[in-house]
Protein backbone atom coordinates (compact mmCIF):
# COMPACT_ATOMS: atom_id res chain seq x y z
CA UNK A 1 0.00 0.00 0.00
CA UNK A 2 1.38 3.87 -1.19
CA UNK A 3 1.96 5.54 2.07
CA UNK A 4 1.00 9.35 2.22
CA UNK A 5 2.27 12.21 3.59
CA UNK A 6 0.89 15.02 4.63
CA UNK A 7 3.07 18.86 6.16
CA UNK A 8 1.98 21.25 7.81
CA UNK A 9 3.39 24.34 5.53
CA UNK A 10 1.75 27.04 7.02
CA UNK A 11 -1.24 26.78 9.57
CA UNK A 12 -1.42 30.39 10.88
CA UNK A 13 -5.12 31.99 10.12
CA UNK A 14 -5.67 35.30 7.93
CA UNK A 15 -2.35 36.05 8.30
CA UNK A 16 1.07 34.94 8.89
CA UNK A 17 1.82 34.67 12.35
CA UNK A 18 5.61 34.70 13.64
CA UNK A 19 5.90 30.98 13.69
CA UNK A 20 4.39 30.34 10.54
CA UNK A 21 3.01 31.02 7.21
CA UNK A 22 -0.30 31.30 6.38
CA UNK A 23 -2.27 28.32 4.73
CA UNK A 24 -0.19 25.54 2.63
CA UNK A 25 -0.13 22.28 3.11
CA UNK A 26 2.48 19.48 1.27
CA UNK A 27 0.49 16.30 0.30
CA UNK A 28 2.93 13.36 -1.22
CA UNK A 29 2.48 9.75 -2.43
CA UNK A 30 3.72 7.83 -5.14
CA UNK A 31 6.78 10.69 -5.36
CA UNK A 32 4.05 12.93 -6.62
CA UNK A 33 3.95 16.37 -4.81
CA UNK A 34 0.91 18.64 -4.31
CA UNK A 35 0.49 21.75 -2.59
CA UNK A 36 -2.52 22.80 -1.32
CA UNK A 37 -3.10 26.39 -1.10
CA UNK A 38 -0.06 28.70 -1.40
CA UNK A 39 -0.89 31.47 1.36
CA UNK A 40 1.37 34.25 2.59
CA UNK A 41 4.71 33.30 3.20
CA UNK A 42 4.02 29.79 2.18
CA UNK A 43 6.51 29.39 -0.64
CA UNK A 44 9.54 30.07 1.98
CA UNK A 45 9.15 27.44 4.25
CA UNK A 46 7.94 25.18 1.30
CA UNK A 47 11.65 24.76 0.11
CA UNK A 48 12.63 23.26 3.39
CA UNK A 49 10.27 20.30 2.21
CA UNK A 50 10.28 20.37 -1.37
CA UNK A 51 12.71 22.19 -4.37
CA UNK A 52 10.93 24.53 -6.29
CA UNK A 53 10.81 22.52 -9.39
CA UNK A 54 9.37 19.13 -8.03
CA UNK A 55 5.88 20.35 -6.85
CA UNK A 56 3.69 18.28 -9.44
CA UNK A 57 -0.03 20.15 -8.84
CA UNK A 58 -1.31 23.32 -6.87
CA UNK A 59 -4.88 22.89 -5.79
CA UNK A 60 -6.75 26.54 -4.16
CA UNK A 61 -9.64 26.14 -1.92
CA UNK A 62 -10.02 29.99 -2.53
CA UNK A 63 -8.84 33.01 -3.63
CA UNK A 64 -8.76 34.93 -0.11
CA UNK A 65 -4.69 36.16 0.03
CA UNK A 66 -4.08 34.07 3.00
CA UNK A 67 -4.82 31.07 0.83
CA UNK A 68 -3.16 31.74 -2.83
CA UNK A 69 -0.97 34.86 -2.53
CA UNK A 70 2.13 33.24 -2.86
CA UNK A 71 1.38 31.52 -6.02
CA UNK A 72 2.31 34.58 -8.22
CA UNK A 73 5.47 34.16 -6.19
CA UNK A 74 6.08 30.83 -7.16
CA UNK A 75 5.01 32.00 -10.78
CA UNK A 76 8.12 34.08 -10.79
CA UNK A 77 10.29 31.09 -9.46
CA UNK A 78 9.28 28.92 -11.98
CA UNK A 79 9.34 31.61 -15.13
CA UNK A 80 12.83 32.81 -14.08
CA UNK A 81 15.16 29.91 -12.83
CA UNK A 82 18.48 29.63 -13.66
CA UNK A 83 18.30 26.98 -16.38
CA UNK A 84 15.14 28.69 -17.92
CA UNK A 85 11.37 28.72 -17.11
CA UNK A 86 10.15 25.32 -15.91
CA UNK A 87 7.29 23.95 -17.97
CA UNK A 88 3.79 24.92 -16.65
CA UNK A 89 2.08 22.47 -14.14
CA UNK A 90 -1.31 22.55 -13.06
CA UNK A 91 -2.86 24.16 -10.88
CA UNK A 92 -7.03 23.50 -9.76
CA UNK A 93 -8.41 26.63 -8.29
CA UNK A 94 -12.23 28.46 -7.87
CA UNK A 95 -13.08 30.42 -10.97
CA UNK A 96 -11.15 33.88 -11.65
CA UNK A 97 -7.90 32.60 -9.92
CA UNK A 98 -5.32 33.47 -13.11
CA UNK A 99 -7.37 36.91 -13.50
CA UNK A 100 -6.78 37.69 -9.53
CA UNK A 101 -3.17 36.55 -9.47
CA UNK A 102 -2.00 37.92 -12.77
CA UNK A 103 -3.86 41.44 -11.06
CA UNK A 104 -0.95 41.29 -8.32
CA UNK A 105 1.56 42.24 -10.68
CA UNK A 106 -0.14 45.74 -11.16
CA UNK A 107 -0.79 45.28 -15.07
CA UNK A 108 -3.78 43.63 -17.06
CA UNK A 109 -3.15 40.90 -19.12
CA UNK A 110 -2.72 37.64 -17.68
CA UNK A 111 0.84 38.53 -17.20
CA UNK A 112 2.62 35.03 -17.97
CA UNK A 113 0.76 33.33 -15.61
CA UNK A 114 -0.62 30.61 -17.94
CA UNK A 115 2.92 29.78 -18.96
CA UNK A 116 3.56 28.60 -15.57
CA UNK A 117 0.36 27.30 -14.46
CA UNK A 118 -2.24 24.71 -16.28
CA UNK A 119 -5.36 26.60 -14.72
CA UNK A 120 -8.87 24.20 -14.35
CA UNK A 121 -11.33 25.91 -12.72
CA UNK A 122 -13.00 23.61 -9.97
CA UNK A 123 -16.71 22.33 -9.45
CA UNK A 124 -18.09 20.14 -6.99
CA UNK A 125 -17.44 16.64 -7.60
CA UNK A 126 -14.57 14.21 -8.16
CA UNK A 127 -11.18 14.85 -9.83
CA UNK A 128 -7.97 12.92 -9.81
CA UNK A 129 -4.77 14.62 -9.20
CA UNK A 130 -1.63 12.31 -9.88
CA UNK A 131 -2.57 8.98 -7.34
CA UNK A 132 -4.83 11.40 -5.16
CA UNK A 133 -8.39 10.77 -5.93
CA UNK A 134 -9.85 14.55 -4.85
CA UNK A 135 -13.30 14.97 -3.96
CA UNK A 136 -14.84 18.93 -3.68
CA UNK A 137 -17.59 20.32 -2.13
CA UNK A 138 -18.31 24.09 -1.24
CA UNK A 139 -18.44 24.97 2.01
CA UNK A 140 -19.45 28.05 3.81
CA UNK A 141 -17.56 31.38 3.27
CA UNK A 142 -17.89 34.45 2.13
CA UNK A 143 -16.39 33.85 -1.19
CA UNK A 144 -16.54 30.69 -3.20
CA UNK A 145 -14.65 28.21 -0.85
CA UNK A 146 -14.21 24.44 -1.69
CA UNK A 147 -13.61 21.96 0.99
CA UNK A 148 -11.29 18.74 -0.32
CA UNK A 149 -11.01 14.73 0.77
CA UNK A 150 -8.29 13.74 -0.91
CA UNK A 151 -7.50 10.16 -0.77
CA UNK A 152 -4.55 7.84 -1.91
CA UNK A 153 -2.94 4.40 -0.78
CA UNK A 154 -6.24 3.56 0.75
CA UNK A 155 -6.78 6.72 3.06
CA UNK A 156 -8.45 9.97 3.09
CA UNK A 157 -7.79 13.39 4.41
CA UNK A 158 -10.47 16.03 4.89
CA UNK A 159 -9.55 19.70 4.78
CA UNK A 160 -11.52 22.27 5.73
CA UNK A 161 -10.67 25.37 3.40
CA UNK A 162 -12.34 28.47 5.39
CA UNK A 163 -15.68 27.76 6.40
CA UNK A 164 -18.27 28.41 8.93
CA UNK A 165 -20.64 25.93 10.26
CA UNK A 166 -21.20 23.32 7.34
CA UNK A 167 -22.71 20.27 6.75
CA UNK A 168 -20.95 19.65 3.26
CA UNK A 169 -17.80 19.69 5.30
CA UNK A 170 -19.33 16.62 7.81
CA UNK A 171 -19.74 14.92 4.66
CA UNK A 172 -16.82 15.69 2.78
CA UNK A 173 -14.81 14.01 6.09
CA UNK A 174 -17.37 11.11 6.86
CA UNK A 175 -14.63 8.32 8.41
CA UNK A 176 -11.36 10.65 6.63
CA UNK A 177 -8.18 9.20 8.67
CA UNK A 178 -6.96 12.76 9.14
CA UNK A 179 -9.20 16.18 9.37
CA UNK A 180 -7.18 19.29 8.65
CA UNK A 181 -10.00 21.84 9.99
CA UNK A 182 -9.89 25.10 10.83
CA UNK A 183 -10.27 26.62 14.56
CA UNK A 184 -10.00 30.79 13.51
CA UNK A 185 -11.86 31.88 16.60
CA UNK A 186 -11.77 30.48 20.32
CA UNK A 187 -15.82 30.75 21.63
CA UNK A 188 -14.74 33.76 23.82
CA UNK A 189 -13.51 36.06 21.22
CA UNK A 190 -15.92 38.83 21.23
CA UNK A 191 -17.87 39.51 17.97
CA UNK A 192 -17.68 36.48 15.81
CA UNK A 193 -18.98 36.74 12.19
CA UNK A 194 -21.19 33.82 11.54
CA UNK A 195 -20.72 31.61 8.32
CA UNK A 196 -17.05 32.77 8.00
CA UNK A 197 -15.00 30.63 9.96
CA UNK A 198 -15.48 27.61 12.98
CA UNK A 199 -14.19 27.84 16.73
CA UNK A 200 -12.15 25.17 17.91
CA UNK A 201 -15.09 24.12 19.56
CA UNK A 202 -17.12 23.73 16.31
CA UNK A 203 -14.13 22.29 14.77
CA UNK A 204 -14.16 19.68 17.69
CA UNK A 205 -17.83 18.95 16.75
CA UNK A 206 -17.60 18.77 13.00
CA UNK A 207 -15.08 16.37 13.40
CA UNK A 208 -16.78 14.34 15.84
CA UNK A 209 -20.17 14.30 13.63
CA UNK A 210 -17.49 12.60 10.76
CA UNK A 211 -16.46 10.48 12.96
CA UNK A 212 -12.95 11.39 11.76
CA UNK A 213 -10.03 9.16 13.42
CA UNK A 214 -7.74 12.60 14.21
CA UNK A 215 -8.46 15.74 14.32
CA UNK A 216 -5.74 18.35 13.34
CA UNK A 217 -6.86 21.81 14.45
CA UNK A 218 -5.73 24.36 12.20
CA UNK A 219 -5.71 27.97 10.56
CA UNK A 220 -5.25 29.18 14.04
CA UNK A 221 -4.90 32.95 14.58
CA UNK A 222 -1.63 34.11 15.94
CA UNK A 223 -3.29 36.15 18.62
CA UNK A 224 -4.64 33.04 20.47
CA UNK A 225 -3.13 30.66 22.64
CA UNK A 226 -2.80 27.38 20.92
CA UNK A 227 -3.25 25.46 24.45
CA UNK A 228 -7.05 27.07 24.56
CA UNK A 229 -7.80 25.78 20.95
CA UNK A 230 -6.89 22.60 22.19
CA UNK A 231 -8.83 23.09 25.39
CA UNK A 232 -11.96 23.79 23.26
CA UNK A 233 -11.65 20.96 20.84
CA UNK A 234 -10.67 18.18 23.32
CA UNK A 235 -13.49 18.90 25.86
CA UNK A 236 -16.04 17.85 22.66
CA UNK A 237 -13.78 15.18 21.00
CA UNK A 238 -11.99 12.31 22.29
CA UNK A 239 -9.84 11.32 19.13
CA UNK A 240 -6.50 11.83 18.62
CA UNK A 241 -6.35 15.56 18.28
CA UNK A 242 -3.23 17.60 17.72
CA UNK A 243 -2.22 21.44 16.90
CA UNK A 244 -1.31 22.10 13.76
CA UNK A 245 2.37 23.67 13.69
CA UNK A 246 4.86 23.92 10.90
CA UNK A 247 6.94 21.38 9.87
CA UNK A 248 4.59 18.92 11.49
CA UNK A 249 3.91 15.58 8.84
CA UNK A 250 1.91 13.29 9.31
CA UNK A 251 2.65 9.59 7.49
CA UNK A 252 -0.75 7.54 7.00
ZN1 LIG B 1 -10.84 32.90 3.54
Amino acid sequence: MTPMRVTVIGCAGSFPGPKSPSSCYLFEADGFRLVVDMGNGALGVLQRYAEIADVDAVLLSHLHADHCVDLYAYRIARRYAPGGPMPAIPVYAPSGALERLAKIHGIDDDDGMAEQFEFSTLQPGHLSIGPFAVEAGHVNHPVETFGFRLSAGGTSVAYSGDTGESDELVRLATGADLALFEASFLTTQVGRPPNVHLTAREAAEHAARAGVEHLVLTHLVPWNDPACSREEAAAIYDGKLTVASTGLAFDL
